[in-house]
């Protein structure tokens, strides 16, 4: 059984390599940012609490997601191994999983960090489209990862939709939470020797690459 994070500034690629690498290794994928908008769904006062945070680019607040988080390592399937994808993302989330790893007596076997200059992140925001069905990503700006129709998704054909914290302003407030919170984990992990950084700035597939040698060896 492994355990991976995903480390990475927002539009790093992290969605795209979560995909590819539950497909090889049958890992469960625990995204934060789906539960939330799974959750944002409901009509009720806390949906629209979280979607304002979201909509400006700041951390929903630590308990919101300790309790989806929790809930959701109990389940069943995480015992096959899971890909944590946008959780911890601030030192607070990091102290708790280690609380919640040590009570599942579960341990983190990898954390993959994608690199990836912000230059190049912003352009990938701004192309960015998903589908609202099977979570499937793609870009209309980056050539080898548009959908083959115009705006409809190849694997499902659900109309693409753009995600509402998709845009310029949502990304600075994005990346600069990213800077402040999240980057000072790259650290924390470091200090634990389970830390492994990826350039991220290829292909998705030679993105992948670099991760299956890092999963296939630890
Ligand atoms: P990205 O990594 O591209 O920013 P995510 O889907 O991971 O996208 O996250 C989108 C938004 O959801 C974040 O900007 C934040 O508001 C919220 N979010 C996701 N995960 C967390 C988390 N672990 N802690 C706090 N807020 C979170
Ligand atoms: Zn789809």
């Amino acid at each position: 059984m492994k355990n991976i994070i995903l480390l990475a500034p927002p539009a790093a690629g992290k969605g795209t390599q979560s995909s590819m690498i539950i497909e090889k290794y049958g890992l469960t994928h625990i995204s934060t940012g789906d539960l939330l908008r799974e959750k944002i769904k409901e009509n009720s006062s806390l949906a629209n609490e979280i979607k304002e945070y979201m909509k400006k680019g700041n951390l929903v607040p630590n308990k919101i997601i300790l309790e989806l988080i929790s809930d959701r390592m109990e389940m069943s399937d995480c015992a096959n191994g899971c890909i944590l994808d946008g959780f911890p993302r601030n030192y607070d989330q990091a102290v708790s999983l280690d609380e919640l790893l040590l009570k599942h007596n579960m341990k983190i076997n990898a954390v993959i960090n994608l690199d990836v200059k912000e230059d190049i992140l912003r352009k990938r925001i701004v192309g960015r489209l998903l589908c609202p069905n099977c979570n499937a990503i793609y870009n209309d700006q980056i050539e080898n990862m548009n959908s083959k129709e115009k705006g409809v998704c190849d694997i499902c054909h659900s109309v693409l939709i753009k995600r509402d914290d998709d845009n310029i302003d949502t990304f600075n407030n994005r990346y600069n939470t990213y800077i402040k919170e999240t980057r000072p984990l790259i650290d924390y992990y470091e200090r634990k020797n389970i830390l492994y950084t990826v350039n991220s700035e290829n292909s998705a597939n030679n993105v992948f690459k670099s991760i299956e040698n890092i999963i296939d060896n630890i």
